[in-house]
């Protein structure tokens, strides 16, 4: 052996790349590399970060064209082996390379190596103060641009990090200091790497309210549990799984000083909320103990939030579904908030279930995980019916005397014959109700599932429809934006004056959203102070956090809005909940339709009432007999999930079978159909298909969204086993057929 070889070693990398394998590298034994350390690595003509997944004395690669390892990561610990097996984990089960799952889910920051050496160091920001906000930028001289820019900048955000400071003018920091000493900015230095502050508060264990029977015994059902224990804490809205959650976590994390807790929510506009009430209940833990992670934090504080969880200084993580690939190495518990809303899975890339991935993670680390929902899937459902997962149920709503909303149903079809007036699709009734409601000083809330002023716009003499010309869709009519908007791929164009095909001046705007029903209610109901939530109303960041902080201090009086306004916030003033436009979702051919409706229905029905104020919710429907409806009227959601999972069961659908979903994206859909059928070809050499499905390739809804085809084939096995080895053995024979621009592979989708 020569003295070469004691001083070297291999290391085989992950690195974010469609093959899914791992890539060898010579490795300096000086570097002393890790499994779970970063790396920086030789790719083609470029250097990107990897993960090294093992450490080996070998490699089968011939040395002449093994490359070098060109740094590590030296202020990264070591990811942690759990934390290794779970992105593998990942991997298989959705069909990817590892590197697809562990590099994405790591900060931007720390997947550029050039950043490695300032990643922890102290990071200076600069904040305007008020004196220095009066005094700027007047006391510039005028021909002063740069200090000008400087001034903008400082006053358009919170805090300006030096860095950027540094990008707008070399001598910018210089400024700031001559700044900073007219007491017009101040310098926060933020160290992630400071040790933590003591514990110096007292929990306020006087302000807790007193748990109901139910929630005591669910709270101590989740205390109480030993090693992995998986719970469906079915509550009616307001029935405080909130405090339940709380409760848990204190006992748990009192007990043990280091545990970490995980919280999931499905929206980032959910998280100051549940922020707020964590921080207010653990006051006594350090501000850093508690952090979010989700999408909308800035680059720096989502690097620095992450390292807190990693380092194990963070001890409650709350974040959206990116959070559950967080690396949390002392994980003692893992709440799921609505665990059945559609958001927890990924839609593009690596697409991921959050809530299946965080019951995976309990089981893996033996430890809680409380799912919970006032409308739990019907796959969750079904693990508590097979005895898998136990139940917690809240029945009735935590604050006295806050009873369930009355549910009534307004029939469009019986208000029609009767010949009673409605403005703008809003009936007789409603109109009546949400007067009421002014009058009494409380608040409504107008629950519609489609932004936008009108889904279409179009001529009446010829029949033309203004469509998308990048997509087989129409486009929709934005009247305060003026401009027609492609909901599918952005494209966006001014409305035209007169018909494009006949020259017709009397274009019409068909059917509602959410911007035409803001301006109907504004005539329907005068007087009343209306707003509008929706992505298009809150699209500048932070702008739906401030929208909502309006609603809760009263200054509003109808909120209309998608299912944005619909999720888990507490309003406590809202006392009518009225739903436009639901029976779309009836007859839809995606079986999950009617659960989706149920839920979003349950949970926009859950915002009236919850403080006892009665609340009342109304639906107009043209279907008022169907049973979908009935069982919202009784609250029923037990009598939907089993009538709905037997259906399921005769059908022969999920949860009674697996499915993944090969999807194909073409320049023709002729190409995309091709590619499928060629495909569904290539099962027949593989054994484990024998126990799958094959359905037909069909083209989706919307076939075309910018210019490219779309068509998917359907899989599906009652043996999950089955399934993920077809899978895995379909895949290289899917990469030697050619034809298409693109395909992926969906395991367990949720739109069919
Ligand atoms: P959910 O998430 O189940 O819809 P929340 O957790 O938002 O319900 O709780 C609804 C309301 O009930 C909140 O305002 C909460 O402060 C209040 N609440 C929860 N538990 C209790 C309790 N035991 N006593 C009084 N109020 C409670
Ligand atoms: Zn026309
Ligand atoms: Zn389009």
């Amino acid at each position: 052996m020569r003295i070469d070889d004691l001083t070297r070693t291999y290391v085989r990398v992950a690195l974010d790349h469609p093959l899914p394998t791992l890539f060898d590298y010579r490795c300096d034994a000086a570097l002393l590399p890790a499994p779970g350390m970063l790396v920086s690595v030789p790719f083609g003509k470029r250097h990107v970060v990897g993960l090294i997944a093992e450490v080996t004395a070998h490699s089968e690669v011939p040395p002449d064209r093994l490359k070098s390892v060109a740094g590590v990561c030296a202020a990264c610990p070591p990811l942690s082996g759990h934390w290794l097996q779970l992105a593998q984990f990942a991997a298989d089960y959705y069909q990817r390379g590892i590197g697809e799952v562990a590099l994405p889910a790591l900060p931007q920051a720390l997947r550029d190596a050039a950043r490695w050496a300032r990643l922890l160091a102290p990071e200076e920001h600069y904040r305007l103060l008020p004196a220095g906000r009066a005094a700027l930028p007047d006391a510039l001289p005028a021909r002063a641009s740069a200090l000008r820019r400087l001034a903008a900048a400082l006053a358009a955000v919170e805090s300006l990090p030096a860095a950027d400071a540094r990008a707008l003018h070399p001598k910018a920091i210089a400024t700031l200091e001559a700044w900073q000493a007219e007491g017009w900015v101040a310098l926060d230095v933020i160290d992630s790497a400071a040790p933590l502050r003591s514990q110096h508060h007292a929990a306020q264990n006087s302000t807790l309210p007193t748990l109901t029977d139910e929630q005591t015994a669910a709270f101590e059902a989740i205390r109480d549990a030993q090693g992995f224990a998986p719970f469906l804490l079915h509550g009616v809205t307001g029935s405080g799984k909130t405090e339940v959650y709380l409760r848990a976590l204190a006992a748990l994390l009192a007990a043990n000083p280091q545990a970490q807790a995980l919280v999931l929510v499905p929206e980032i506009n959910l998280t100051p909320q549940f922020e707020a009430a964590f921080r207010a209940r653990f006051a006594s833990m350090d501000d850093t103990a508690i952090i979010t992670l989700h999408s909308g934090l800035a680059e720096g504080e989502r690097a620095r939030n992450w390292f807190a969880a990693h380092t194990g200084r963070a001890r409650i993580v709350l974040g959206t579904r990116l959070a559950v690939l967080a690396s949390l190495p002392h994980l003692s518990i893992i709440v799921v908030d609505e665990e059945h809303d559609p958001a927890y899975k990924q839609q593009e890339g690596l697409r991921y279930s959050a809530r299946d991935l965080a019951v995976w993670r309990a089981k893996q680390l033996g430890v809680p995980v409380v799912l919970g929902s006032a409308t739990p899937s019907l796959e969750s459902w079904w693990q508590v019916e097979q005895g898998r997962y136990k139940r917690l149920t809240l029945s009735r709503r935590a604050v006295a005397d806050a009873a369930l909303p009355s549910v009534r149903l307004i029939d469009l079809e019986d208000e029609r014959r009767r010949g009673r007036a409605s403005v703008e699709g809003l009936s007789g009734p409603l109109i009546a109700a949400l007067k009421t409601r002014l009058e009494r000083g409380e608040q409504s809330l107008v629950f519609l599932n489609r932004r936008g002023y009108a889904p279409q716009l179009a001529c009446d003499a010829c029949g033309w429809v203004a469509g998308c010309p990048r997509c087989s869709a129409y486009v929709v009519l934005h009247k305060p934006e003026r401009a027609l908007r492609c909901h599918h791929c952005g494209w966006e164009s001014r409305i035209p004056r007169s018909c494009p095909e006949c020259g017709n001046v009397d274009i019409a705007p068909l059917g509602r959203g959410t911007q035409r029903v803001e301006e109907a209610l504004a005539s329907a109901v005068p007087g009343a102070r209306v707003l509008r939530i929706d992505a298009d109303s809150t699209r500048r960041k932070g702008s739906a956090q401030a929208l909502f902080s309006d609603v809760h201090a009263g200054e509003i009086d109808i909120l209309v809005g998608t299912q944005m306004i619909a999720k888990g916030h507490d309003f406590r003033r809202v006392s009518l909940v009225g739903v436009l436009n639901a029976d779309t979702a009836l007859f839809s051919h995606d079986f999950r339709a009617s659960e989706r409706l149920f839920a979003q229905l349950m949970q926009v029905s859950g915002r009236a009432g919850r403080a006892g104020l009665p609340g009342e919710v109304l639906v107009q429907t043209r279907y008022a007999r169907h049973a979908l409806y009935h069982a919202l009227a009784c609250h029923d959601y037990i009598g939907f999930a089993n009538s709905t999972l037997a259906e399921r069961r005769d059908a022969h659908l999920p949860p009674f079978v697996y499915q993944a979903m090969l999807r194909a994206e073409g320049r023709t859909l002729d190409a995309s159909l091709t590619f499928l059928q060629q495909a569904a070809g290539a099962l027949a050499d593989i054994p484990a298909a024998a126990r799958v499905t094959v359905y037909d390739a069909v083209p989706l809804t919307i076939v075309k969204v910018m210019h490219v085809h779309r068509a998917q084939l359907l899989v599906e096995s009652a043996s999950r086993a089955a399934l993920q080895a077809t899978l895995r053995a379909w895949q290289p024979a899917l990469r030697t057929i050619k034809g298409v621009l693109r395909w992926s592979i969906e395991v367990d989708p949720l739109d069919i």
